[in-house]
């Protein structure tokens, strides 16, 4: 079972990289004062995009986190569902492509 992942908030720049990019929605922002990125751990499958994606290197891994079995299950189902999404968007994105090339080329 992968490792969740926490933000450490004191380096974080709230650039909101790592929200936008999280296949199951757990990265959310508070705008109570300061803004504040923060996970939602029981969402969190452990993909570890965030990390990659973070250009201040402040999401961690939480390794005393024991995820609840069915709540990561379901996180998981939420990030297939995503990534369905987003194979449709890029074939949707080639089709224009290859659409517009194929006028430019008549
Ligand atoms: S590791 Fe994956 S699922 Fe967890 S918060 Fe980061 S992007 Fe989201
Ligand atoms: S990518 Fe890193 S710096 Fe940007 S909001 Fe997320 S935790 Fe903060």
């Amino acid at each position: 079972m992968l490792p969740v992942v926490e933000i450490d908030v004191g380096p974080c720049i709230n650039c909101s990289l790592c929200r936008r990019a999280c296949p199951t929605e757990a990265i959310n922002y508070f705008s109570t004062g300061q803004r504040t990125h923060v996970i939602d751990k029981e969402l969190c499958i452990g993909c570890d995009i965030c990390v990659k994606l973070c250009p201040v290197d402040c999401i961690n891994q939480d390794l005393e986190y024991k995820p609840d079995p069915i709540k990561l299950e379901s996180a998981k189902v939420k990030a297939r569902a995503y990534a369905k999404r987003q194979r449709g968007v890029r074939t949707a994105r080639r089709e224009r492509a290859r659409r517009a090339a194929e006028k430019v080329r008549a």
